[in-house]
């Protein structure tokens, strides 16, 4: 007791995989003085995971870099650290039973492609050839990546532990964190051992995450959106034919994912393993008469082997084999679920100092690279790759129980399934309802959610499809299509209304807020009574955020940011106010809501309801009435018409959006919004602007000003770049897209190389073309230019496009 540790930089709560690879990464980093403490023994969960490289396909290259990542970090660790490891690279084969599950399978290997990962598309007869037992005849196809396989994680831990321990990091093991205090600047972890004073805490409890982060609530913490599933996998009796093949070939079968069906199955030892996400799945410890015990480690939840059933039958059929084997034992455990089922990786939400890594469903497959994101993370407070699909705060105040619990269940039920760009998730809906939700719902609206907020993506007439089936494609064409082109050519020929709730507000006041605003942002400030657009952007000179700015007097602003931003440009904001109090900070994020009114004839439309200035420029903005309530007008227009924002208190929104409708606008959707923008080369948050990207690959040169005397962040980095030249460009391309628009990330080639990446696609209605935004080698941006996109396995003709809008390239509409 007399040794235990006082002082601490960083104290890291949970020994698992991704605590300990956490400690490993900052510990060969150089920072010595971590602690990581455990309750129990290290454990990895248990001893029956695989890890592999290929991602869940939620769509998130984050994750497919760092399970890419973990992948190459295994391959050496053994030998890096002297701790040799159970890891066999068997490969891997995901089974294709549709069209449209083969052209994702395209899409992911020309992804893994771009990473360096030779993914290979199969048809059911090399599938037989790579794996010598499956049936192939009711099959489409497959892909194979040759570099799966599976790890022993507690080896795994033990490795990293040694690791991390040789480098200088410590652990406590059997030494529980009982709770959490502050002491100005500093942290206070306690145990039964003794308190330690550290500068960071890491949240790396596993399925324990939420009970952990019940100790950071007094410090502005919230309760952690999991829940937690069981995860049961099942193992059979030694096979004796697997046995001999195995013998004879030296090697295991390569791992099998039937990802329709649901399941996956590999070889473990000489018998298989069948690991399957069924749809009628269970979560635990969510209801009062089911608490979660104090410790559950290295137990198990009993047997549900009626769940299993469906599964064991199918994974018969395809594996004959499997039916020839002795039952061995089943394993049911438990499994941390976020809402979207991707993990929370970086800053803990509300709490300075405080981060996160845990809610992992492939936590062995992805616990090298979160070690590595986290340790970034906490040394340097941004990290190499943009990590925003995993971060904590892409969520906010909606995920409560009822939420978490109904998008777990979900979630896990469709662990494998395909995610179409115009299907939304059923579960766990209307969090948020804007004022106007029920007359958008009778106009036909048909809703996505947007950070909890429900908002029209498209309005339907009687008669359309508006089932979940018809949205089962990566097609352009569905039912929507005739209604988003109606809906844009009214924005286009007359005038249209779309209330975008949630719309993330903050106001920013005070003596000095001028001079602290031009210190933070890369750019200009509009002047009073205008309105601009301003970028934030980290040490690196990346693209932080994006925000629109109205200047209300001289010391005082809005901001305005994208929805989903709402927690992550709040906590960047506050973070960087000056410490002696002297500016306000307000988020009037659920005080207010907006209108978009766009299209040649909205000043028309407007005239009637307001007094208002309609002839003012430009990013003009007054404070008026209309409809008889007050508003802030300004006139600007995402979808690049003639066009103003009316902001209102949300109680006015029901009388403003009826008397802009009856003056004749008419009511249209995001998708619309999206295929409007894009013919206008406006970006969007997180898609086409991030930090992958510095301000000047992002093409937003003109919202960069070196000379001015501000040294805001990220000044110093692209100084450096412009010296040295930018690499890579922004552009527009029109695409001879097919049937599909080429969705983010899809790679572009030329010459028969991979020179770059889309960071979004759509058609555009006025123009009748599918364009395409991205970035590609400097010396390729040139208009003219001709690069190919490969759109789900496709390659389509690329042109780049002058670096000006698309529709109305001297925005002569807008300013009108
Ligand atoms: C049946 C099953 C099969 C699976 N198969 C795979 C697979 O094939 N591939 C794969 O990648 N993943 C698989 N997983 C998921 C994987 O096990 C987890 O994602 C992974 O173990 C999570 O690691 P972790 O470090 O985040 O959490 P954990 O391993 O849960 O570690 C958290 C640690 O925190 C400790 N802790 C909690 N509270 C405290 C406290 N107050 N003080 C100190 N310590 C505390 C716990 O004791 C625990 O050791 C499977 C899971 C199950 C149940």
């Amino acid at each position: 007791m007399a040794d235990f540790l006082t002082t601490a930089r960083v104290v890291i709560i949970g020994g698992g995989v991704v605590g300990t690879s956490t400690l490993y990464h900052l510990a060969k980093a150089g920072w010595k003085d971590c602690v990581l403490l455990e309750k129990n023994e290290l454990t990895a969960g248990s001893t029956w995971h695989a890890a592999g490289n290929v991602p869940n396909f939620a769509g998130s290259w984050a994750v497919m870099n760092m399970q890419r990542y973990s992948a190459e970090m295994y391959r050496t660790l053994g030998e890096d650290v002297d701790y040799p490891m159970n890891y066999h690279v068997t490969g891997s084969i995901r089974l294709g039973h549709s069209r449209e599950r083969m052209q994702e399978f395209e899409r992911v290997a020309s992804m893994g492609q771009y990473q360096g990962l030779q993914m290979d598309i199969c048809t059911p007869e090399e599938l037989k050839e790579i794996h010598p037992f499956i049936e192939t005849h009711d099959l489409a196809g497959g892909l194979w990546d040759p570099l799966d396989g599976d790890i022993d994680p507690a080896q795994l831990t033990q490795a990293l532990a040694k690791g991390a321990r040789e480098a200088g990091g410590r652990i406590e093991r059997f030494c529980p964190t009982t709770g959490i205090d502050r002491d100005g600047d500093e942290w206070i972890v306690k145990t039964d051992k003794g308190d330690i004073r550290c500068e960071f805490v890491v949240n790396c409890a596993g399925y324990y995450a939420q009970r952990v982060g019940e100790m950071f609530k007094p410090f502005g913490g919230r309760t952690v959106p999991m829940v937690v599933m069981s995860h049961q996998y099942f193992l059979t009796e030694p096979i004796a034919e697997l046995e001999a093949w195995t013998k004879e070939n030296g090697r295991k079968v390569p791992l099998l994912r039937d990802v329709d069906t649901s399941y996956y199955l590999r070889q473990d030892k000489n018998g298989l393993n069948l690991g399957p996400y069924e749809r009628n799945c269970k979560a635990h410890w969510v209801t009062p008469d089911d608490p979660m015990p104090e410790d559950f480690s290295f137990q198990l939840y009993p047997d549900d082997l009626e769940r299993l059933e469906y599964y064991i039958e199918d994974a018969m059929a395809r594996l004959p084999l499997l039916g020839t084997a002795g039952v061995g034992r089943n394993i049911n455990g438990p499994i941390p679920y976020a809402p979207d089922g991707l993990p929370m990786i970086g800053p803990m939400p509300g709490v300075k100092n405080a981060f996160e890594g845990h809610s992992f469903t492939f936590g062995i497959a992805q616990g090298g690279g979160a070690g590595k994101v986290l340790s970034e993370w906490i040394m340097h407070g941004e990290t190499e790759m943009d990590m925003w699909a995993v971060d904590p705060r892409r969520y906010t105040d909606y995920t409560d129980h009822d939420h978490c619990l109904a998008k777990a269940l979900e979630t896990y039920g469709h662990e494998y399934a395909m995610h179409f760009p115009h299907h939304t998730w059923p579960a766990g809906r209307n969090k948020k309802l804007s004022p106007i939700h029920d007359k958008l719902a009778a106009q036909g609206a048909q809703f996505g959610a947007y950070n909890g907020w429900e908002r029209a993506n498209w309005f339907a007439k009687d008669g359309d499809d508006t089932s979940e089936e018809a949205t089962q494609t990566w097609d352009r064409e569905g039912p929507w299509t005739v209604r988003v082109k109606e809906e844009c050519e009214a924005v286009r020929d007359g005038a249209g209304v779309l209330e975008l709730s949630g719309f993330s507000r903050f106001k920013i006041s005070g003596p000095g807020a001028d001079e602290w605003l031009r210190g933070q942002v890369t750019g200009a400030l509009p002047k009073i009574g205008r309105a601009g657009l301003v970028y934030f952007s980290d040490s690196r000179g990346r693209i932080l955020t994006e925000m629109s700015v109205a200047r209300e007097e001289a010391d005082r602003f809005i901001l305005i940011t994208a929805a989903t931003a709402q927690w992550h440009d709040s906590e960047l904001l506050q973070a960087r106010l000056p410490a002696d109090g002297s500016l306000t900070f307000e988020d009037w994020t659920t005080r207010m809501s907006t209108l978009i009114v766009t299209g040649p004839k909205s000043r028309d439309f407007l005239s009637g309801l307001t007094e208002a200035d309609l002839t003012l420029p430009w990013l003009s903005m007054q404070e008026t009435e209309v409809a008889g309530r007050w508003a802030a007008l300004v006139r600007l227009s995402f979808a690049g018409e003639l066009g103003w924002e009316i902001h209102a208190e949300s109680a006015d929104i029901p009388a403003i959006y009826d008397a802009v409708t009856g003056a004749g606008a008419k009511p249209f959707g995001m998708y619309a919004l999206n295929s409007l923008r894009i013919e206008k080369g406006y970006r969007t948050w997180k898609g086409d602007l991030s930090t992958d990207y510095s301000m000047f690959e992002g093409g937003l040169d003109r919202f960069v000003k070196l000379d001015k005397p501000q040294d805001f962040t990220g000044k110093a980095a692209l100084l450096a770049e412009k010296q040295q030249g930018i690499k890579k460009r922004f552009v527009t391309m029109i695409v001879e897209a097919g049937d599909q628009d080429a969705p983010y990330m899809s790679t572009v080639w030329h010459n028969g190389e991979v020179v770059g990446e889309t960071t979004s696609g759509d058609w555009g209605y006025r123009i009748g073309k599918s364009v395409a935004l991205g970035t590609v080698r400097a010396e390729l941006a040139e208009p003219g230019t001709e690069l190919e996109i490969n759109i789900f396995g496709k390659m389509c003709r690329a042109v780049v496009q002058p670096d000006q809008p698309l529709w109305d390239p001297e925005n002569a509409r807008i300013r009108a």
